[in-house]
């Protein structure tokens, strides 16, 4: 055991502050990875509130992990010291489940051991990224590519993968009509990530005031879902839409901008639940699907697509003093588009 700095919240609700934790000394199949830089994901605020229910603490979140190898474990041979890597949501699962076996390991029947907030297979407690190191089994580690640097490439672990395989599963691409809801975190890798599918994209915001880096991040339409000539205008208009909204939305009115046989895959996890009336499914076909993260291999292809295509998030690099203010700026809805800790300020 090593005992290293970290940023916890040290009951629900409670400002995060300075701490150490206990990293495990490296296993047969561990990577010890010196974290850079971990992002900011809205899920983060929802557990350190509780705000999905009854959480482990203190907490030390973080589910946007880049950084370097330090150490390895004897039977490690993916990785080697010195190399990039990433770790996203999940850092281990039972490997023999059914959803395992197909690299849906974020849908292991056993459950998979979450980044933070959960507890490993050895019965410990997990802590995340907003800490100066990390041990992981090397079968829950992925390679960043060389084109991508650990500060914009954070992001790309959650917020990411969490876009890119709604889309891809969905059939996002040339002469495809994708609306993505919400310019947040996500929201705004999403539209990179279909944008560069080659998918017609358009942003669903709240207002216009982030329209132009919308444009340039690749959307070829930008409307406000405040005025209500939106929904009239964009009537059936999608084959797909993505939900990144952090709030309960009126899906019903989202399900009507979808073409006949379109669909809405949220992926969003508000922490209320929403009423719909189903006629606005049954009319069109429609589809209403969920989406959560993505599997070990999955990620990695996400990765190297993302580095093929030069995708990196856009990022506020903050020290982690600035974590709390972070997180009352993601609550306003004000992050333009993803908050990255530098690990060395911590
Ligand atoms: P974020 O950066 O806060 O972005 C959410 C965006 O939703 C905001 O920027 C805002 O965009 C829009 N929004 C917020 N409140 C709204 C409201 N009341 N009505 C309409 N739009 C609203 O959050 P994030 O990190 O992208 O995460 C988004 C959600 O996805 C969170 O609930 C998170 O827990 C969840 N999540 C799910 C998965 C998964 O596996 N399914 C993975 C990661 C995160 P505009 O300002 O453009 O309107
Ligand atoms: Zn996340
Ligand atoms: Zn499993």
């Amino acid at each position: 055991m090593t005992t290293v700095a970290a940023y916890a919240a040290p009951a629900a609700k409670a400002p995060l502050e300075r701490t150490t934790i206990e990293v495990r000394a490296v296993r047969e199949f561990d990577v010890l990875i010196d974290i850079k830089y971990a992002g900011i994901c809205h899920s983060d605020i929802h557990q350190v509130r509780e705000g999905w229910g009854e959480a482990i603490f203190p907490m030390v979140p973080g589910h946007e992990i880049a950084g370097v190898v330090s150490e390895v474990g004897p039977g490690v041979t993916k990785y080697k010291v010195g190399d990039r890597v990433g770790v996203g949501c999940l850092v281990d699962s039972c490997r023999e489940c059914d959803n395992c076996e197909a690299g849906q390991e974020q849908h292991c029947v056993r459950g998979a051991v979450q980044t933070y907030n959960g507890i490993g297979r050895d019965g410990e407690p997990t802590y995340g990224g907003y800490a100066t190191h990390v041990a992981v089994d090397e079968n829950f580690v992925v390679r960043i590519p060389d084109g991508l640097s650990l500060d914009v490439a954070a992001p790309l672990l959650c917020a990411g993968i969490t876009t890119y395989a709604p889309l891809k599963q969905w059939g996002a691409g040339p002469g495809k009509k994708v609306a993505v809801v919400g310019l947040g975190g996500l929201g705004h890798m999403g539209v990179k990530i279909a944008h560069a599918l080659g998918a017609e994209v358009t942003v669903l915001s709240q207002s216009l005031r982030k329209k132009d880096d919308g444009l340039k991040l690749g959307a070829d339409h930008y409307y406000a879902t405040s005025d209500p000539k939106t929904f009239e205008e964009l009537a059936g208009s999608f084959d797909l839409i993505v939900s990144t909204v952090s709030a309960p939305l009126d899906f019903g009115g989202y399900l009507s901008l979808l073409r006949t046989g379109g669909a809405l895959v949220n992926v969003g996890a508000p922490e209320e639940p929403i009423a719909l009336n189903l006629f606005s499914l049954i009319g069109g076909n429609k589809i209403l699907a969920g989406s959560m993260i993505g599997g070990i291999a999955e990620t990695q292809e996400m990765l190297d697509f993302c580095g093929e295509h030069g995708i990196g998030s856009e990022i506020e690099l903050i020290a982690a003093s600035e974590i709390n203010e972070a997180y009352e700026r993601v609550t306003a809805s004000d992050v333009r588009y993803r908050f990255v800790i530098d690990t060395a300020t911590i």
